[in-house]
């Protein structure tokens, strides 16, 4: 029996998988540590093959898991047996993936007139064509710069705002874990919103007269790409480790900041894999030594889906970081304009404290680098949908997440050092 579940857990993590059929994500709510241990041991089980959306943290708070419908049965007897809460947040994985799918159909249809609508989700060669007429529209201001390449070969494309001369810069990415979608359809239509913007609106206008921007809107391309054609829930990056059958380094536990430590995975069938050694995905290196070779970069912002939280250094350590005041009051003035449009709430404070200890990420190596405005944001929602938000919402996210990211930049423009 072992041998059977053994080999259906390897098969499902060598091949991927296009069907959900069935899954339900469950919300789990630990009432106590002892049950937050249990659960960490059910999340160890392979042959289970739950794909943890949202780790169990503290008592009273929720874990979310995506629980294939062939271990549904014991999950439930589990939990049961153990007196642990859980309802199901979503019923059947891949109802949601069919329509996000039909959205996306009748969306390129209606797309032939030649109208980009920011608020679908599209594919890597759509983003990248609409990159191309960014640039194309606004030759003054934006042009793109090919930072590297991704493990399969895809170009890394940046998009800088300029006007001009030798500024210290701020950096934006989303999408370095794959499957949150809303993120590089949020970056899509920040940039535009900024090349709309500068020169009649003020505050964008006199953040771009001071300092240039670079915006990575897609920083796993291989990633992204598997997660629209063989498995929408892919996280990782697409390289292939020696000696196992295993694809794919978490990117954001794969930074030289605390490598290795708690919050990642040395295991390279885990989803929080951290690699073989720190920078060894060349998607981060490349972002590495653009930071390095442009040496001004002032601001380091990421966008990460999902949960609602706008987080500070440090993730690989639970101590506080020397500007924590500073960047603490940031976060909150940036999470109050933000719920100013919709009243949608964040949750500000550094990684290890808003959510648990974290190695090897990409605001904790910047920081550390000496980019004191260094911040990750986990977007909409709370646990609803996850993963898999409907592209209804990605117009009203793109908006609030430009005010508080907008904000921060002000801040920064206001902070010079
Ligand atoms: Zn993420």
């Amino acid at each position: 029996m072992r041998l059977i579940l053994l080999f259906a857990a390897l098969w499902g993590h060598i091949y991927c998988r296009k069907a959900f059929v069935g899954d339900q994500v469950l919300e789990i709510i630990p009432s106590n540590e002892e049950q937050i241990q249990k659960l960490v041991q059910l999340e160890a089980e392979e042959h289970l093959q739950l794909d943890v959306w949202k780790s169990p943290t503290t008592p009273g708070a929720a874990m979310h898991v995506r629980v294939p419908f062939v271990s549904a049965q014991a999950v439930r007897v589990f939990l049961e047996s153990q007196g642990i809460a859980y309802s199901i947040m979503i019923d059947d994985v891949q109802v949601l993936l069919d329509k996000e799918k039909k959205e996306m159909e009748l969306n390129r249809r209606r797309e032939r007139n030649g109208n980009f609508n920011f608020g679908a989700y599209h594919t890597l060669e759509e983003i990248y064509q609409e990159m191309n007429n960014l640039v194309a529209e606004h030759p003054g201001l934006v042009s793109q710069v090919r930072i590297g390449s991704s493990f399969e070969n895809r170009s890394l494309n940046a998009l800088k705002f300029s006007t001009g001369g030798d500024k210290p810069a701020i950096w934006l990415d989303a999408g370095i874990h794959a499957r949150e979608w809303v993120t590089q359809a949020t970056a899509l239509w920040i940039a535009n919103k900024i090349a709309s913007d500068y020169g009649s609106e003020p505050s964008v206008t006199s953040i771009l007269d001071t300092l240039d921007l670079f915006l990575l809107p897609v920083t796993n391309p291989d990633g992204y790409v598997f997660s629209h054609t063989e498995n929408r829930m892919w996280r990782k990056t697409r390289s292939q480790a020696s000696g196992s059958f295993c694809v794919g380094v978490d990117p954001n536990r794969n930074w030289d900041a605390g490598f290795g430590g708690p919050g990642a995975s040395s295991s390279p069938c885990s989803d929080s894999y951290h690699g073989p050694s720190a920078n060894s995905e060349v998607e981060v290196q490349a972002i590495v030594e653009f930071i390095k070779n442009h040496g001004k970069v002032k601001a380091f912002l990421t966008l990460h889906s999902y949960s609602q939280l706008l987080m500070f250094p440090y993730g690989y350590k639970c101590a506080k970081p020397e500007s924590f005041d500073e960047l603490n009051e940031v976060g909150q003035k940036a999470a109050k304009s933000l719920a100013s449009l919709y009243g949608t709430k964040y949750e500000v404070g550094p990684i290890c404290s808003v959510i648990y200890q974290a190695s090897g990420g990409s605001i904790d190596w910047s920081y550390d680098f000496g980019i004191k405005y260094s911040f990750a944001l986990e977007l909409r929602d709370t646990g609803r949908y996850g993963f898999l938000l409907p592209a209804a919402q990605i117009l009203p996210t793109a908006e609030e997440t430009w005010l508080g990211l907008k904000t921060i930049m002000e801040h920064v423009r206001d902070h010079p050092y």
